[in-house]
């Protein structure tokens, strides 16, 4: 069974979008393992996205994700990691699909709601990083 993180970043839990954003990964099937609000410092932002340091919108992208509650969840099923970004839709919210979470519900890619893991690797790492094992049921 596999698993992955999302988190609903601040402009999502600002704009007031938790419930729609857990509903549709609820409806779809996928069964939530953990869930929580954090606010992260700028420092744990950076460990987050540590892979992508070298770009230039680094610093600008740590500090949103650290500007204000962000919902953390773990759900696990079949597939969930490569399905749930297709859920998730792409990266810039312009070329997202409709249907999807991004197409949807965001119009730019500096406010695009939501983070997926983008691999088995990647996933154990972010959920390790935002989880303790004790907080998985
Ligand atoms: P996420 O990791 O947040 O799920 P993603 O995997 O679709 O998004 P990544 O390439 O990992 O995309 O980029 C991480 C985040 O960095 C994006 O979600 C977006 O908020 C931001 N980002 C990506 N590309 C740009 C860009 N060209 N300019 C500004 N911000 C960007
Ligand atoms: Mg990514």
């Amino acid at each position: 069974m596999e698993r992955t993180f999302i988190a609903i970043k601040p402009d999502g839990v600002q704009r007031g979008l938790v419930s729609e954003i857990v509903s549709r990964f609820e409806r779809k099937g996928y069964k939530l393992v953990a869930i929580k609000l954090v606010v992260p410092s700028k420092q744990f932002a950076e460990k987050h996205y540590h892979d992508l340091k070298e770009r230039p919108f680094f610093s600008g992208l740590c500090d949103f994700l650290s500007s204000g509650p962000v919902l953390a969840m773990v759900i696990k099923s079949p597939h969930v990691i490569k399905y749930g970004r297709k859920l998730i839709g792409a990266t810039d919210p312009s070329k997202s699909e409709p249907g999807t979470i991004r197409g949807d519900l965001a119009v730019v890619v500096v406010r695009n709601i939501i983070h997926g893991s983008d691999g088995p690797e990647t996933a154990k790492d972010e959920i390790a990083l935002w989880f303790q094992p004790k907080e998985l049921v």
